[in-house]
């Protein structure tokens, strides 16, 4: 007989000092007036370990993440709630947000998230008004949609393409601060991370997009163009942080150059909005002896 023991669960080193998830959060979030330019791409705020320690923190990370997810749906079925989150991710190109979206996408299940990427607006989307495309993939209460991109595109590419008057862009300031502070109000939070990469990082990855075979479908000039714009950006990152930056809807600045690093910290900082909800299983609103008693009676085998 073939004895199956469990699967050895991973532990992080004893030395591995990680800031818990409202902690980091304090760590990540952006403070007016300060600089985004300044945020080391490359620094780990709030994980003192490597690589490997990283890796080891996504799995137990993971499972506490998949557990309040199902809590969360489990309430919202069971117990009323009418709670959704919106994880958004901004960040220049090869930052890294979809691999991010595939990390939380994997971590819970399957029916508990929606991903939604925002490319160049087609032609309906671009014959509507901006924010149009984003309420139409607005989660539904207990679950977490993750976006690549989002409205906050609509204020970034205008500005630094010059593609509307300056006034089209300017306005929408507002009008997502207000959308946004609406969504929470009617119990969707949405929670939005700029990550950081630093030119030679980008360099690397773009460049292999070009050579490797496995990553040429990823190429696109286009990324270049945005690349050497890089400072057009960067100012236009600093002026979206000062202005979106809410107290219902804070940004967090997340050093992108360590992969293993902005997963694990986009991953604890939806677990501190989740924790933050306290959530208990919903008990059954029925009398434990006299199910189980019909469950005895239910026996196919009785009939
Ligand atoms: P990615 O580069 O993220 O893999 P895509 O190439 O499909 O994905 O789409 C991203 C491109 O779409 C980016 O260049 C981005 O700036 C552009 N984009 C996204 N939203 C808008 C928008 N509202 N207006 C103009 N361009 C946009």
């Amino acid at each position: 007989m073939t004895i199956i023991e469990p699967a050895e669960v991973p532990r992080l080193a004893d030395n591995v000092e990680q800031a818990a998830p409202g902690e980091l959060a304090k760590l990540l979030e952006f403070r007016p007036g300060q600089s985004f330019a300044a945020v080391d791409a490359e620094s780990t705020p709030g994980f003192s370990g490597d690589k490997a320690d990283g890796r080891a923190a996504h799995d137990l990370d993971n499972a506490v993440l998949k557990d309040l997810q199902e809590r969360l749906f489990a309430n919202t079925k069971a117990g009323g709630l009418k709670r959704a989150f919106v994880l958004v991710l901004q960040g220049r190109d090869s930052s890294g947000k979809g691999g991010i979206v595939r990390h939380v996408a994997g971590a819970v299940s399957p029916h508990g998230v929606v991903t939604a990427a925002f490319g160049v607006p087609t032609e309906e989307e671009a014959a509507h008004h901006f924010l149009w495309r984003i309420y139409r993939k607005l989660p539904r209460f207990g679950t977490i949609a993750v976006f690549d991109r989002s409205h906050y595109e609509d204020i970034l590419v205008p500005r630094v393409r010059g593609l509307t008057p300056p006034r089209v862009w300017q306005e929408r300031y507002d009008v997502i601060n207000e959308f946004e502070e609406g969504l929470a109000e009617s119990g969707v939070d949405v929670i939005k991370v700029m990550l950081t990469i630093s030119p030679e990082k980008q360099a690397e990855r773009l460049r292999d997009r070009i050579v490797r075979i496995d990553k040429q479908w990823k190429h696109s000039r286009g990324d270049l163009e945005d690349r050497r714009d890089w400072d057009e950006y960067t100012e236009a990152f600093q002026d979206l942080l000062e202005r979106t930056s809410t107290e219902s809807a804070p940004w967090y600045v997340v050093p992108a150059d360590r992969k293993w690093y902005s997963r694990w910290a986009v991953v604890r900082l939806l677990i501190d909005r989740l924790q933050d909800l306290d959530l208990q299983w919903p008990r059954g609103t029925f009398d434990p002896e006299v199910e189980l008693a019909l469950l005895e009676k239910s026996d196919p085998r009785r009939r």
